[in-house]
Parts: C-alpha cells; structure tokens; sequence
C-alpha cells in the first residue's frame, strides 16, 4: 500500500499529556458531561475547526480534507462511569445505582462528590455498608455490589431530612475521584482512561494536523459521544459518512496479546466480527510504519461502531485504541500505547 507522506506528523507529547491531565480532571459520568464537552468544543474551535452538537450533547469536529467527496468519521466517547443517588437512608447515607459498569468491587474506599440538581457539590466516600473492621463480622467477605455499597456523605448528617436539606436528591450524580497521575516514566494513571485517553488521542492528532498545516485526504469528522458507557453513545451517525472508526480503549489480560505499550486492533468483540477491509487495512498499515500493535478479541465489550449500526446507519466501523490495563478498575495505560495510537490514526486519515 502507498503512504501519503503527511503520515509523519509529529505529535506533541507534552501537549497530549496536558490535554490528558485536563480532561480526565473533568468530572463526567454519562448524562453529566456538558463541562466536558465546553472543554472539548473550546479545544477543537483554538486548533481551528468548526463545531456542533446534537440533541444529547455528543460533539462533533469537522476536519476538511483535500477531497471534500467523501467524509470518514472518527469516533471516542467523553463520559464515563459513575453512581447516581438511588435513595436516601434514614441514617443519613445514600444508597446507590451504577452508572454503566464499574466494578464495583474496587469502589469501596474512594471519594466521591455528589452533585446535585441545584449546583451544589459535596465531598463523600464510597464505602461497604459492613465498612468497620471492629464491629462488623463480615466487614471483609461482604460482597461489593450496588446493594452492599452506600455513599458518607462529608457533611455533619444523620437522617435522610438533613441530607435532603443539603438539596440532595434521588437521581443526583455521583462521580468517582478520577485519580489522575502522569508519572515521568510515560505511565498514565485515572480510574477513566477509557475512553478519555483516547480523546486525547484524537486531539494529539487534530493538534498534529494543525500545527503542520495539513489535511487529510478526504474529510473526517470526529464524533466525541457522551452516552457510550451506557450503550447508544454513537447510534446516530450524520448524513454522508460512510466509515467510523471506533477509538476507544484496547483490552488487555488472559490470552490477548495487548499491553500498555501497544496499540490494540480489535478484530471481533460482543458485537461481532468488525469490517474486514478495514480491520485489515489497519493491520497492513501498523506491520508498515512498525507500530507496537496487537490484533485481538475481547471477549465483553460494546464500541460505538456497533451502536450505530445496531440504530441502522449504512456504513462500516472497525475498532482501535491504546491497551489500557484494569479497565472499569483502576486503569493505567503508557503514553507510548497513546502514541502508536495517535500514528495509526494519522496514517489511516491520511491513506484515505
Ligand atoms: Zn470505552
């Protein structure tokens, strides 16, 4: 296969790094996105592309390229995981329901600030309802699900009517401390890489695209999607994209060949096999510019590519992203796994 020679951009690795930092700060579980999502449009617009959202808050860049004929999509999703307030106990803690899936397990402990519908913010810790090693028998062996787990809330509470006089309510948001580290080495460490890594990513990209002055071959247009940890974050494709590639986290652990330092083509997951021509182009691509790359299937696991065209969109979708460890855990990725990433991107974009 021929390059196209702009494939050789050059990414700024500090700038990822600190749009990395800024984004995965932002608390953002599905629904809760809007702050997020002004983050991103500012970002986008600075670089230099126009921008709009829909109805449900997803965002999209356009990016023109040298053949305005055809328009690829490329696609990460911006919310994340996270609690919302099931009920209100009457000993004053919160009962609670996941957003998506997190595992819950590694939950217990972590703070948490609960955001209620008014704009007020309070801090609080997720914790076992068996949470004291010196009075409850089972405080280690109780099983960590959603029925066993119950927010403290930081504030002087006791009752479910003084909670209710902070203003909190049934349906407010929970977010979980993201627990953002970069660390000198090149490992990157929040609790929701999936899939913010890969936005910045894309943005690492965009920014690449940018400062060369460059663009594709055909038009793209990214789709940042705020529903995906819950199933249709990229249903709706717009008019006139005929492919989507998927950004979003690569699986790592039993017999998958993935690792922090790779770049992750999912060949098949839940959804089924992903689009041949283009799983295998990808693959063609990655053995050529040398990447550090695995092709894989992940055994549970859903991308937006497989939401739109369950809603029925006539395009084709393939999937790819940096291996992110532990992923719906404590996640950790490398930048070097965010860097094949941003390569592969750029040299499928500029291949086209
Ligand atoms: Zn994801």
């Amino acid at each position: 296969m021929r390059l196209h020679n702009n494939m050789n951009l050059t990414f700024d690795k500090q700038y990822v790094l600190d749009f990395a930092q800024r984004l995965l700060t932002i608390d953002s579980p599905s629904s809760y996105t809007k702050k997020a999502a002004e983050m991103l449009q500012q970002e986008a617009e600075a670089l230099g592309y126009s921008t709009y959202f829909n109805q449900k808050g997803n965002l999209y860049i356009n990016v023109s390229g040298e053949n305005s004929e055809e328009t690829i999509a490329l696609t990460a999703h911006f919310d994340t995981l996270g609690l919302m307030v099931r009920s209100i106990k009457s000993d004053g803690k919160l009962a609670v329901t996941k957003i998506g899936g997190p595992l819950m397990p590694t939950l217990d402990g972590e703070y948490c600030r609960i955001y209620t519908r008014t704009g007020n913010c309070y801090k609080g810790t997720v914790l076992s309802t068996s949470c004291a090693a010196h009075v409850y028998k089972d405080s280690a062996d109780l099983v960590r699900d959603e029925e066993h787990m119950e927010v403290r809330i930081d504030e002087l509470v006791n009752s479910a009517e003084n909670v209710k006089k902070l203003g909190i309510e049934n349906g407010d948001i929970i977010a979980i401390d993201p627990k953002v580290e970069i660390l000198e080495n090149g490992f990157i460490k929040s609790r929701f890489l999936d899939d913010k890594i890969s936005v910045s990513a894309i943005m690492g990209v965009l920014h690449a695209l940018s400062t060369a002055n460059q663009k594709p071959k055909c038009n793209i247009l990214i789709m940042l999607t705020s529903f995906e940890e819950v199933g249709h974050g990229g249903c709706w494709v717009p008019e006139g994209v005929s492919e989507v590639l998927a950004v979003d986290m690569g699986c790592i652990g039993l017999d998958l060949s993935c690792s922090e330092q790779d770049v992750s083509i999912c060949a098949k997951d839940s959804g089924g096999p992903y689009d041949y021509e283009m799983t295998s182009k990808l693959i063609a691509l990655a053995k050529e510019l040398k990447l550090s790359y695995a092709v894989d299937i992940y055994p549970f696991y859903r991308s937006d590519v497989t939401a739109a065209l369950h809603a029925g969109n006539d395009i084709r979708g393939a999937l790819i992203g940096p291996g992110v460890h532990a992923s719906h855990g404590m996640e950790r990725t490398h930048y070097r796994a965010v860097e094949q990433t941003m390569r592969l991107i750029a040299a499928y974009i500029c291949t086209k």
